[in-house]
């Protein structure tokens, strides 16, 4: 059995290599790895410049898997792999990647020609799966829509006038007239969502920290037909949704477990809603309490996708340089919540 069948909820820590910049400014490492324990260093052993490390100043947290030093698709085969099976089968799933700006989240979901991202690797597998299936014809469409501002708007296609959603019967949340294109194969799925990335909202403020307020919602979904009678058996069996989020870094959600005391601030909403959410599923003297689902865009479209049967993955993205010790220590604060 693999490890996510068990809880339904798989933690995982990604740490992106140092870069150009932070080596030309001397950072150094504050992060080790053992199998899934993860030391980080405190910054003040840094800052007194004596270089004494005192064991008692490490932060030390356990995740279910962390990857540092490796490819796009040996992050996927250890995560969002597990997930195929189940959404070719009719289980909803979300993959998160969370951490703040430059720490990698996109480089996970859509990566690069060398390294494709988890996106790319799901459609492959899924084609991989549904092609060996001899009783069924699968049909996989995907869609991709951003949240800003708590406006959805449709990334496959220009200059999208702004969607609802809405509660279909047999298909759940939809997002009424987004676009849906049929997966084709994975050179047509990287080229939609390079296209479609293009499209998202950048900050005429920091030009060079695009889209960090904005959420990119990727969707596929599967639908099947009986191989000799061509009748559709089910329409939108399962969903699986790879979610980019917002950058972490103005929210600071880890301090903040009551979004109400924030309502109608600058804090990004849908992300402190998410937050919630997790929260409120993951408290498990909370079991079937209420969760907040509709405090926001994001934890609405994906309300069919989490909690319940669904099975959802957070990827949270660090980097390992001690010039961004704050934020790595709260994203691995908000990863240890999520757990
Ligand atoms: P985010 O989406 O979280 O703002 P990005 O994914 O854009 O961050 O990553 C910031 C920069 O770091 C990009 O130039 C990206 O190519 C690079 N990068 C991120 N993760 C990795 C990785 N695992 N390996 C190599 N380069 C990476
Ligand atoms: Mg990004």
């Amino acid at each position: 059995m693999n490890e996510i069948d068990a809880k339904n909820m798989l933690v995982a820590i990604r740490i992106r290599p140092l870069n150009q910049k932070e080596i030309l400014n001397n950072d150094r490492s504050i992060v080790r790895v053992e199998d899934n324990l993860l030391i980080m260093l405190d910054m003040n052993d840094f800052e007194d410049r004596k270089n004494i490390l005192h064991r008692s100043r490490e932060k030390r947290y356990i995740f279910d898997k962390i990857f540092q030093d490796v490819s796009n698709e040996i992050v996927f085969m250890n995560t969002v792999s597990d997930l195929i099976q189940p959404a070719l089968s009719g289980i909803n799933a979300c993959v998160f990647a969370y951490g703040p700006t430059g720490s990698g989240k996109t480089y996970t979901m859509i990566g690069t020609t060398e390294d494709p991202g988890i996106a790319v690797l799901t459609i492959r597998e899924m084609f991989e799966k549904v092609q060996s299936d001899s009783d069924k014809i699968y049909e996989i469409k995907i869609s991709y829509v951003e949240i800003y501002n708590e406006a959805i708007r449709d990334l496959l296609i220009p200059n999208s006038g702004y969607l609802d959603l809405r509660d279909d019967p047999t298909r759940g949340v939809v997002i009424a007239g987004v676009s849906e294109f049929t997966a084709e194969s994975t050179e047509q799925v990287m080229s939609l969502i390079t296209a479609g990335n293009k499209r998202r909202t950048t900050e005429a403020t920091n030009a060079n920290q695009t889209s960090s307020r904005s959420h990119a919602v990727f969707q596929a979904m599967i639908s099947q037909r009986d191989r000799v009678t061509n009748t559709v058996l089910d329409v939108f069996q399962g969903k699986l949704s790879l979610i980019d989020l917002a950058g972490s870094e103005r929210g600071n959600v880890t301090e903040n477990r009551g979004m109400r005391l924030f309502e109608g601030s600058k804090i990004n909403r849908s992300l402190l809603a998410l937050a919630n959410c997790i929260n409120a599923l993951g408290d498990k003297s909370k079991k079937g309490f209420f969760v907040p689902y509709r405090d926001s865009k994001l934890t609405r479209m994906l309300k069919d996708s989490l909690g319940g049967n669904c099975k959802t993955v957070m990827i949270s993205n660090i980097s390992p340089a001690s010039s961004q010790f704050e934020e790595s220590a709260n994203t691995l604060k908000y990863a240890s919540r999520a757990k």
